[in-house]
């Protein structure tokens, strides 16, 4: 990741390659970058991965989680993206796991020094993972990796303790027995502003006196500043990465995925999960039950002018195809779609684009759909029709197409807010992810369960494809029980 030269500049950092002197604790401050050989793909992995998690603690924030709920769902996925075990963990690598989180934090800072904005939604999305990370620690590893930073606190004497006894209990609300009990140190005010803020702690000549109980604040304020300070001098030093072709590329995709809300993670490979086919006339049945907004919409405009223009017919084209469409009902569909057509122009005009789309014409690539990311990064002008309709529809007008679409499935005016929230702050997956959950509420889905265990929406197949599972999943019940019967 760095050359000889930017080695030497880090030359007074310790390099180990005993992995217990490496990553003895699974927490980290990210301190000291990683000075080895990363390879692409690592770069890329390690980093898409922590940007997942990242994403999922931003919806949390945007959907107005508690933190314990904030807290369960990042759990969930730092388990499945971001795994980092304690030291007493048997059967695991540690190491790799450690080093996976060390290179993956590094090349998202510097993916995201580059404006105030993302520096801002970077840091309060680590500074969170940190806390998360932090509450769940073993108790022991983690006062033994609190030991080796400098926290620069000084120890409250008894003496002291006693001295200013009535305003501790004051401050800090606690029993004659909880104040014995608890150790205190003192740090500049300015290093809790959180329990200043709430009063909690006593002050005196500029120091905050901080009982142990409350110690993590010092803690997630330390990790907060110096990862700030890192964040702008990384910012500093990115021109020197500007002529690299390969890594700014990557570090470009990187953060326009955290601006539009969430990376792509969804594989089309799960699309279709019971292999049903699905038949050229069932087309408009699956559009009422279970599209997102984006292909409801383009579903409407096509019934309506019995065109779509370029952009959308791929869209829409390549959403159906993962669906389960085959290339002969693609062709029914599209044929019949354009009635106002001849079959010479559909023949000339549409129907080697639709072989196209399928790898079957020109250089024969299997195109996969488009994810929430790409379709959020169009740029549709107000006479096409793809595009995603929460970020590219007026408010006015968004709404009223969700009414109209989600209205007999359980979508009332009464949401809106909650909904139109998302939209203002730019999470427009966010948004989308709440309306599926209020349209499959009847099948059970909770609010906060997104689109299965806290996860949002990322791709339009994904949507369907898990709005059909849940109404198979019913339907299934509902059999069993009456055979019961
Ligand atoms: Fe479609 Fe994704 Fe937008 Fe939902 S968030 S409407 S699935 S593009």
């Amino acid at each position: 990741m760095f050359s000889a030269r930017e080695r030497r500049n880090y030359g007074q950092v310790e390099v180990h390659n005993d992995p217990k002197r490496r990553y003895p604790y699974r927490l980290n401050f990210y301190d000291r970058p990683p000075l080895e050989d990363v390879t692409i793909e690592e770069f890329e992995t390690f980093a898409l991965d922590r940007l997942r998690v990242l994403a999922g603690i931003e919806s949390s924030f945007v959907r107005n989680r508690t933190y314990d709920e904030l807290k369960s769902v990042t759990s969930a996925h730092c388990k499945k993206y971001l795994p980092l075990a304690a030291n007493t963990a048997k059967s695991v690598d540690t190491d790799a796991e450690r080093r996976k989180d060390h290179i993956g934090h590094f090349v998202l800072r510097l993916a995201f020094c580059r404006s105030e904005e993302l520096r801002r939604r970077f840091l309060k999305a680590e500074t969170t993972l940190f806390r998360v990370r932090f509450d769940e620690d073993d108790s022991k590893e983690r006062e033994s990796f609190l030991k080796t930073k400098e926290m620069n606190w000084i120890d409250v004497t008894d003496e002291e303790k006693s001295m200013y006894r009535d305003q501790l209990m004051a401050a800090c609300d606690f029993t004659k027995e909880k104040l014995a009990a608890e150790r205190f140190v003192k740090v500049r005010w300015t290093r809790v502003p959180d329990l200043v803020e709430k009063r909690r702690v006593f002050l005196k000549q500029g120091m905050a006196w901080v009982p142990s109980s409350q110690q993590s604040s010092i803690v997630f304020q330390a990790f907060q500043s110096s990862l700030e300070e890192a964040l702008k001098a990384t910012s500093k030093h990115f021109s020197r990465l500007d002529e690299d072709t390969r890594i700014v590329p990557l570090l470009d995709n990187l953060s326009r995925g955290f601006l539009a809300g969430v990376p792509s993670e969804w594989s089309d490979a799960t699309s279709n999960p019971s292999g049903d086919e699905i038949k050229a006339e069932m087309v408009d049945d699956l559009a009422r039950k279970y599209f997102p907004m984006c292909m409801r919409h383009l579903h409407d405009e096509l019934k309506k002018d019995r065109h779509l223009k370029h952009f959308g017919r791929l869209q829409y084209g390549l959403f159906l195809k993962v669906l389960g469409l085959s290339i002969d009902e693609a062709i029914t569909f599209w044929r019949r779609s354009f009635s106002n057509m001849t079959d010479d122009k559909f023949n000339k005009e549409y129907k080697y684009n639709i072989r196209h789309s399928y790898g079957l014409e020109g250089k024969r690539a299997n195109y996969p759909a488009k994810s929430c990311l790409q379709i959020l990064q169009s740029q549709p002008s107000s006479q096409d029709s793809h595009g995603c309709p929460y970020r590219h529809f007026s408010p006015d007008n968004l709404q009223a197409a969700l009414l109209a679409a989600y209205q007999t499935q359980g979508l009332s005016t009464s949401d809106m807010p909650e909904i139109m929230h998302a939209v203002k702050s730019g999470h427009y997956h966010v948004a989308c992810t709440r309306v599926f959950e209020i349209t499959h509420a009847a099948v059970g889905i909770k609010k906060g369960e997104g689109v299965g265990g806290g996860e949002s929406v990322t791709h339009p197949n994904e949507y369907a494809a898990r709005s059909r599972e849940l109404e198979k999943a019913k339907a299934k019940e509902a059999e069993e029980i009456m055979l019961v019967e």
